[in-house]
């Protein structure tokens, strides 16, 4: 039997061990020794990854009773060197312990924990309460109230007796460990947990959705992930903000700006006699399929195919050229198939019903824009200071 000395010592980060012997698991030679501070996986927390003797140690598992330390290649038995990959596994204590106080403070509010699940980027618990009842604010300033108190975690096996005695959140699985946070939270567990709750650094609740019948799913983040992700979501909106050319904090008015003037744009395409019928418009209609052979074989001057042009058909074998360039498309693509029919449709709408219809931004009837997508158009208004380009300046 592997001692435990993550149970003991969950700061410990490198060791000496015997490896007693290798076995195989999941078609990986996996190492058993006589002492391990490898955490395996078990009650939502991951398996520790590190070292054994300089070979990566890819995950922990326990099978049996057995520790298995799932290597890149097998090692021999005797006496090793060992270390725990201490980055993630100070990470998988932030966040496991930050699920206990979190379950505590939702347990508070009468919305008990069912499971937890540690994963790669943010944390679940599943909580036995419907969504309409999570006070999800009040959960989350409870837990970061425990935190920010810095309250010792005892964590260590306690008799039949002293367990009475603990309001215990759960039923003991297995074992007598306990989790005691005094006055906050006492649950059964075998995870890693830091010595004070002030290490956890912080619990952010992200999101909470309905899960089953009467269920519902809290999505959150403590410590290190907590900041990470907010520089994630910070980029985000620089990027969004950025592309609207808009300040960050304007992003969804000019989003919902945005959305709408292109629903109205569809809208104002799609109603009947919405422009003018004539040459003018099957003239833009055969500019619109240059710009479509453009796209698909970068060549239009030489190119004699109409593919986009009212009443043609695609070209067989892709573009008829004079020069015989070669098309990068063609029948053989079904992606070029549905795209040229797309266009096609809408270029024999637009030559039967005419198409001059103002622009949203610049008020003039834009007509030369027809196979352009609306985000060339808004970088068209958006490269000429003041005002709009003259191409958007009505035929
Ligand atoms: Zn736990």
């Amino acid at each position: 039997m592997t001692e435990r000395l993550y149970l003991q010592d969950p700061y410990l980060r490198s060791f000496r061990a015997r490896v007693l012997e290798v076995r195989e698991l999941d078609g990986r030679p996996a190492a058993i020794l006589d002492r391990t501070a490898f955490y395996p996986e078990g009650g939502g927390q991951p398996g520790d990854r590190g070292t054994l003797g300089g070979t990566g140690v890819l995950d922990t598992q326990e099978r049996d009773g057995a520790i298995l330390h799932l290597l890149e290649k097998p090692v021999q038995p005797g006496e090793i060197d060992a270390q725990i990959d201490w980055r993630r596994r100070f990470d998988h204590m932030q966040q496991h312990h930050g699920q206990h106080l979190l379950s505590a403070a939702f347990d508070k509010l009468g919305a008990p924990t069912v499971s937890f699940h540690l994963g790669e980027r943010t944390c679940t618990i599943d909580l036995d309460a419907p969504l309409g009842k999570l006070d999800l604010p009040q959960a989350e300033a409870l837990a970061n109230d425990s935190i920010w108190r810095d309250l010792p975690v005892v964590a260590r096996d306690f008799s039949g007796e002293e367990r009475a005695r603990l309001p215990l959140r759960k039923e003991p699985v297995k074992g007598d460990r306990v989790v005691l946070v005094e006055g906050v939270d006492a649950s059964p567990c075998g995870g890693t947990h830091p010595a004070r709750t002030g290490e956890v650094g912080c619990v952010a609740v992200l999101k909470a959705q309905k899960w089953g019948e009467g269920k519902s799913r809290v999505e959150f983040a403590c410590g290190a992930r907590a900041v990470r992700l907010l520089h994630e979501a910070t980029d985000v909106l620089a990027g969004a903000a950025d592309a609207l050319k808009t300040a960050p904090a304007d992003v969804a008015q000019a989003a919902s700006r945005v959305a709408a003037e292109a629903q109205a744009r569809r809208k104002a395409a799609d109603a009947p006699g919405g422009g003018e019928a004539g040459q003018g418009s099957r003239v833009r209609a055969r500019g619109g399929a240059g710009n479509l052979r453009q796209r698909r074989h970068g060549a239009p001057r030489r190119c004699r195919g109409r593919a986009g042009a009212p009443g043609l058909r695609p070209p067989e074998g892709g573009c008829r050229s004079a020069d015989g360039h070669a098309p990068q498309g063609g029948p053989g693509n079904p992606g070029w198939k549905r795209g040229w029919r797309t266009r096609l449709r809408a270029g024999q709408r637009r030559a039967g019903e005419g198409r001059r219809r103002p622009c949203p931004r610049c008020t003039q009837a834009r007509t030369s824009l027809n196979f352009l997508r609306e985000s060339d158009h808004a970088s068209i208004h958006s490269s000429g200071p003041g005002g709009p380009s003259t191409l958007c300046q009505g035929a």
